[in-house]
């Protein structure tokens, strides 16, 4: 039986039953286990997931970093697959269409940042696809799963010419960095630096290109410099190495940076022009001292992104399709999924680990 046949089998009414991998204590590796989905609303889609991506926040939720966890955690927020079922009052999808869903299921769809398309950013908080109160009372679970079930309006549609397995990055790696490249202008003629070459940053290298703009890597080391090259980088610089920060000083007009632990901030503000930006998209839950010399005598800024809105999402999608545009991946079977979690610490990625869900 196939996971398609097995997902619609269980159709509604009812609740179903999703093969899942998921962690029950923060210490505790991840691991098979069943989890509920809630029975197919009428404005619900019914996924069967195919693919999803391994993001460095699912590690930093899971593990306890960011707060209080509801366990068992089942990560995961970039999902593709194949719709199995739809509710009777869906309007945009049908059963057999290629769909993804990112980082949230749900919103208040009322606040002024929801009715102008910034979900992410609602005023009472978006809903998560894991680790939040769903509109139920239940807590959300994630995309290391089998099948899920959203409103049809956090569904994203996946272009016939992106490859579900590539393109599930882009719902997380690839929308979190497509929108402050979007919002900060990134364009040809603008000079843009992508800190940390992980998952994130590598899409921003792919995206800050195809946007026309100059694109420099900043990495630990210079061990990926030909891959940063590859994937579209005009130059690349260790920040091991004292001499990048002298010889790069002033040069760009924003800095996208994707790094998952503290860095030394001051020092890469120093690297922006005059009027520059420097966004944190990185998520380390400690703090980032920030002094302000370096911000106030070229009116520089210091500023965060979060993910993007859902008609931001659909649009980096149909400007990666339109460009032959998805993550580089590993793909690995469930059962290498705590290796991989190791290998992301290690900073050992190139440059997405997505799982392929029908080995769960
Ligand atoms: P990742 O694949 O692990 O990439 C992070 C990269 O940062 C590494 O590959 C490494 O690049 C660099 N790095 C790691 N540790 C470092 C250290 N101690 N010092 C200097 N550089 C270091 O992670 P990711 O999935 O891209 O996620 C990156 C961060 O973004 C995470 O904190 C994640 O939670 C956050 N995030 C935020 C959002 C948002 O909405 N803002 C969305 C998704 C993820 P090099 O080897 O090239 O130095
Ligand atoms: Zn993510
Ligand atoms: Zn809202």
């Amino acid at each position: 039986m196939t996971t398609t046949e097995m997902t619609t089998s269980f159709a509604s009414p009812g609740k179903t039953t999703a093969r899942a991998y998921g962690a029950q204590a923060a210490d505790a590796a991840l691991a098979p286990l069943r989890i509920e989905r809630r029975e197919l609303g009428p404005k619900d889609v019914r996924i069967d997931i195919r693919f999803c991506g391994i993001c460095h926040s699912d590690i930093h939720f899971t593990r306890g970093e960011w707060g209080q966890v509801p366990y068992p955690a089942i990560p995961g927020h970039e999902i593709t697959g194949i719709v199995a079922a739809v509710g009777n009052q869906v309007t945009g999808f049908q059963p057999g269409d290629r769909v993804g869903v990112g980082c949230m299921v749900n919103s208040c769809r009322e606040c002024e940042n929801c009715r102008r398309g910034e979900e992410q950013y609602c005023l009472s908080g978006n809903t998560g696809t894991y680790g939040s109160t769903d509109r139920d009372g239940t807590i959300t679970h994630g995309g290391y799963s089998d099948h899920i079930v959203v409103d049809e309006d956090f569904v994203l549609r996946v272009p016939d010419s992106l490859a579900l397995d590539v393109a599930a990055p882009l719902l997380c790696a690839g929308i979190t960095t497509y929108s402050p490249l979007r919002h900060w202008g990134a364009a040809p003629g603008r000079h843009v630096a992508v800190v940390g070459l992980g998952g994130l940053g590598h899409m921003a290298v792919k995206l800050a290109r195809a946007m026309g703009a100059e694109v420099t890597i900043l990495s630990q080391t210079l061990r990926k410099k030909d891959d940063g090259l590859r994937l579209g980088a005009t130059s690349y610089h260790a920040t091991s190495d004292d001499a990048t920060f002298e010889q790069l000083a002033g040069s760009f007009d924003l800095i996208i940076n994707t790094v998952s632990a503290p860095l030394e901030i001051g020092r890469f503000l120093g690297l922006l022009s005059t009027d520059g930006a420097l966004v944190n998209v990185g998520a380390p839950p400690e703090p980032l001292p920030v002094p302000v010399f370096p911000l106030l005598l070229q009116r520089r800024a210091f500023a965060g992104s979060a993910i993007g809105g859902i008609r931001e999402t659909q649009e980096m999608l149909d400007f990666c399709a339109e460009r032959g545009i998805g993550a580089d991946i590993e793909l690995i079977p469930a059962s290498g999924i705590n290796e991989a979690w190791e290998r992301v610490l290690r900073s050992d990625v190139r440059y997405r680990f997505v799982i392929d869900n029908s080995t769960l």
